[in-house]
């Protein structure tokens, strides 16, 4: 069973965009992974077709309808009924590779794209939708949050990635930063490789590899860094153990 992807949005014309090229698009080709939009404003039902109204108690901008966006989101539950319904929100809960590989190891997801202010809140209390960020910033709508995800995503489906196994040892798989890579030419500016990599010693490569993976976790990223730690010390029952690496 292929990922199925259904977006509802204001801006079908934004998809697939980047997720039609490369390795997203040759798979999409190849029908590991398929995509429809859902235009919200179908769902409109007076004259103008309006799809958002002013926020209640006042304030700048506009609010997406909760009725427009119920119709529209009931009409996708029905034509996926298995799917996980998201809705990009900058006060979701932010995506982690954990996440991600739950999605993709999933039927699809469906996601809804908000623009202006957002969504009446009722839509959010009234329907099971995951709020999902992408990060500590404000984009103007979720379609590109839509398409992080999913890209996220369709990488990790059987069949997409050249070498297979080129997914396991990067960044966040192992609550590690990935370690440098280096390629040829042998000597750039001066600057050479690093000497064991040409060692072909493979335990040691190996060795240095995940010293620089934690070196670079520690001093860049010190909130992994303790969750890594954290997880090094729990014994086999999951208690956590008195001493703590740091
Ligand atoms: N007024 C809102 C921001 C609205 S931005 C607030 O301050 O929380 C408009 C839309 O862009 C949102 O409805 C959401 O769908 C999308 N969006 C903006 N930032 C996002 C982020 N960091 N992650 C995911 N979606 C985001």
């Amino acid at each position: 069973m292929s990922f199925h992807a259904q977006v509802l949005t204001l801006y079908p014309d934004m998809f697939p965009g980047p997720l039609g090229t490369s390795l997203a698009g040759r798979a999409r080709d190849e029908g590991i992974w398929s995509l429809d939009t859902v235009q919200i404003r179908d769902f409109a039902d007076d004259r103008h077709r309006s799809v958002d109204d002013t926020p209640a108690g006042g304030g700048a901008g506009m609010v997406l309808r909760a009725d427009v966006l119920g119709r529209a989101v009931d009409h996708a539950v029905t034509a996926q009924p298995g799917a996980p319904m998201l809705y990009m929100s900058p006060r979701g809960k932010p995506l982690t590779q954990a996440r991600v590989r739950d999605l993709a190891a999933g039927p699809g997801a469906t996601i809804l794209c908000g623009r202006f202010e957002g969504v009446d809140q009722r839509l959010l209390d009234a329907r099971a939708i995951e709020e999902v960020s992408i990060g500590d910033y404000i984009l103007s709508g979720g379609e590109l949050g839509a398409m992080v995800l999913l890209d996220a995503c369709i990488r990790l489906l059987p069949g997409v990635m050249g070498a297979s196994l080129s997914g396991e040892d990067e960044s966040f798989e192992s609550g590690l930063l990935e370690y440098p890579h280096y390629t040829r030419p042998q000597e750039w500016e001066g600057r050479t490789i690093p000497e064991v990599l040409r060692s072909g010693d493979h335990a040691r490569i190996a060795a240095w590899r995940l010293e620089r993976s934690r070196e670079m976790t520690r001093l860049r990223r010190p909130d992994l860094w303790e969750r890594h730690g954290d997880a090094q010390v729990q014994s086999p029952s999951g208690e956590r153990r008195e001493t703590k690496e740091k």
